[in-house]
């Protein structure tokens, strides 16, 4: 993010204020304060903190999958010594067996799902990730491919004893094109540093997520990954322009493009985009990525309710157009859970909801004076009750982590259920009231936060532990109520082994039907990320 260069606000601010306001104005404005000046400028005290890395609680005792969860193991083959010493062959020294190395690799972020594989695999070229499939498939070995770690369904680790194959060392930039802004890299780069190399460059990575600090760019693309800026530059869909690909039987598919236009027959990377190690493993990426904006302001509001939060939307929609790069929401119960679990500081006054509102342009000054159009006609129509703007990198990032961290702090609350799901934008927070009245005490918090710019909800349950009655009232209830709106059981986090059983709420059976022939296709023997996805009927 780039520090907003210009001072934003009407110069008589400055000149009128006392020195707490000043100084105020130099973290960032508050829109709020425009409207009562008595009121005392909130610090966020937060520190600036962007990203996934290793806060969350290591608590032992994760349950394995195979014992929470009605799943048989497939007939696969069992690792062997001989297999463990072809391994070696393949990749001299990055044969990992060592159970407490493994213990992390095998549990999921949320610590909610856990294999118990026996070894994991470290390949640094594609040619190894061949060598290594090709062996897996003789020897009918199952395969799970794993980038960060940091999927939220379940996917990202073994249900059994999968071989796991992690990306982290294929981690090498092969190009980067300063005019056309194509990057292409290997699967395991971090997002994050992706983002920092491509920015000294000039540019920014099209998508940005609470968990870029640990997360692949193969398993971004693995998994179709929404996030942060998804409202400006759209779906990986788009913006990856070519993979390579290693199939289940270790054949390379080169489909590495850098074109912007290539029509010749079927788009075949798109069937790995969102495909979530099911169908292949991608060794690399090639990637578009848009012009770093010169000017990013983020604007954090609070909201009287959610019909208010619809209003400021089409506003913003309708007053910043061209510059708006994100509309996120988040409820009270979530700013509660980040302060009690993270501190982190609530900037504005209490409020039932908050919208977090980025805009990224090429003028600084242009942008402004929009901010502050919307910004005043928000305030006076009443849609919004307080607010306070980010102008400079540091508070740009104070308000992004309160939006980010959510899943974080929810994650220190307890067992938390997940629900990613797509719906009409008016419908978006009904579920969620929903959910409130029906689960009452059995449930500790139900929140809802997401990027309402995307009709995407992330609704979450928590609890103190585990608990099957409380599952029992979500699902199917969740599901069938998001089918009846015409919405999206996976909005952006996949099906992984979670949600793979409830496929057929989002798609008609001649689809999950022809899903099932494509992994066939491409994986007769079902070695890869086998449990997943694919509901066991397809
Ligand atoms: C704090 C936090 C915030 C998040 N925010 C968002 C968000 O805003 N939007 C969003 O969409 N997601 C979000 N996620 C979910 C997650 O970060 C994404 O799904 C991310 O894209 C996963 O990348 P990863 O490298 O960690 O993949 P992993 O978790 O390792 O794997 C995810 C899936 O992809 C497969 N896979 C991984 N690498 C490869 C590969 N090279 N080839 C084939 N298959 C592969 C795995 O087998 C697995 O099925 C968030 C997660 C956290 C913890």
């Amino acid at each position: 993010m780039l520090p907003r260069q210009v001072i934003r606000w009407p110069a008589w601010i400055f000149q009128a204020s006392p020195e707490w306001w000043r100084t105020a104005c130099v973290l960032g404005t508050s829109v709020g304060q425009q409207r009562w000046p008595s009121f005392p400028w909130r610090l966020c005290s937060a520190p600036a903190f962007r990203g996934c890395h290793s806060t969350v609680p290591r608590v032992p005792g994760v349950m394995l999958t195979s014992e929470r969860y009605p799943v048989q193991r497939l007939p696969f083959s069992m690792v062997s010594e001989e297999d463990l010493a072809a391994f070696e062959r393949i990749i001299p020294g990055r044969v990992v067996t060592d159970p407490a190395d493994l213990e992390v690799a095998n549990v999921d972020w949320l610590r909610t799902v856990r294999g118990c594989s026996k070894v994991l695999l470290r390949p640094r070229t594609t040619e190894e990730v061949s060598c290594i499939l090709r062996h897996c498939h003789q020897r009918n070995l199952a395969v799970n491919p794993q980038g960060g770690n940091t999927g939220l369904v379940g996917g990202s680790v073994p249900v059994f004893d999968e071989i796991i194959l992690s990306t982290a060392l294929m981690n090498q930039v092969i190009s980067f094109h300063d005019v056309s802004g194509i990057l292409l890299c290997q699967a395991g780069c971090v997002l994050e540093e992706l983002n920092h190399y491509v920015q000294e460059r000039g540019f920014i990575m099209p998508l940005d997520l609470g968990a870029k600090g640990s997360c692949h760019i193969g398993g971004n693309v693995a998994t179709n990954a929404g996030g942060l800026r998804f409202l400006r530059y759209g779906s990986l869909r788009g913006t990856v322009l070519g993979l390579e690909v290693v199939l289940a039987d270790g054949t390379v598919l080169d489909c590495l493009t850098s074109l912007r236009k290539d029509n010749t027959g079927y788009d075949l990377k798109q069937l790995f985009i969102g495909s979530e190690g099911t169908l292949g493993v991608i060794t690399a990426v090639s990637i578009l990525c848009p012009p770093r904006p010169k000017a990013v302001n983020v604007a954090f509001l609070g909201c009287p309710g959610f019909t208010e939060v619809l209003q400021v939307f089409s506003t913003c929609k309708g007053m910043l157009g061209e510059i708006l790069s994100a509309f996120e929401f988040m409820d009270a119960e979530c700013m509660q859970l980040v302060g009690q679990h993270l501190h982190l500081t609530r900037p504005v006054q209490e409020s039932p909801f908050y919208i977090l509102v980025e805009t990224s342009g090429s003028s600084g000054d242009h942008d402004a004076e929009k901010l502050d159009g919307f910004l005043e006609k928000a305030l006076d129509s009443g849609l919004v009750t307080d607010g306070t703007v980010g102008t400079d990198q540091r508070k740009v990032q104070v308000l992004w982590s309160l939006r980010e961290r959510i899943t974080e702090a929810l994650s220190h609350d307890g067992y938390v259920f997940k629900y990613d799901i797509s719906l009409p934008v008016e419908r978006l927070y009904d579920l969620v009231i929903d959910l409130r009245t029906r689960l009452g005490p059995s449930a500790k918090h139900v929140v809802g936060y997401g990027h309402l710019g995307d009709g995407n909800l992330h609704l979450n349950v928590t609890a103190e532990a585990f608990s099957t009655a409380l599952l029992a009232a979500l699902e199917p209830y969740v599901y069938t109520w998001t089918a009846a709106h015409r919405g999206s059981v996976s909005a952006e986090h996949g099906l992984g082994f979670k949600k793979k059983d409830v496929l057929g709420y989002s798609k008609t059976p001649a689809a999950v039907q022809l899903m099932g022939q494509l992994k066939a296709l491409l994986d007769p023997k079902g070695l890869l990320n086998p449990y997943k996805t694919l509901p066991a009927c397809a």
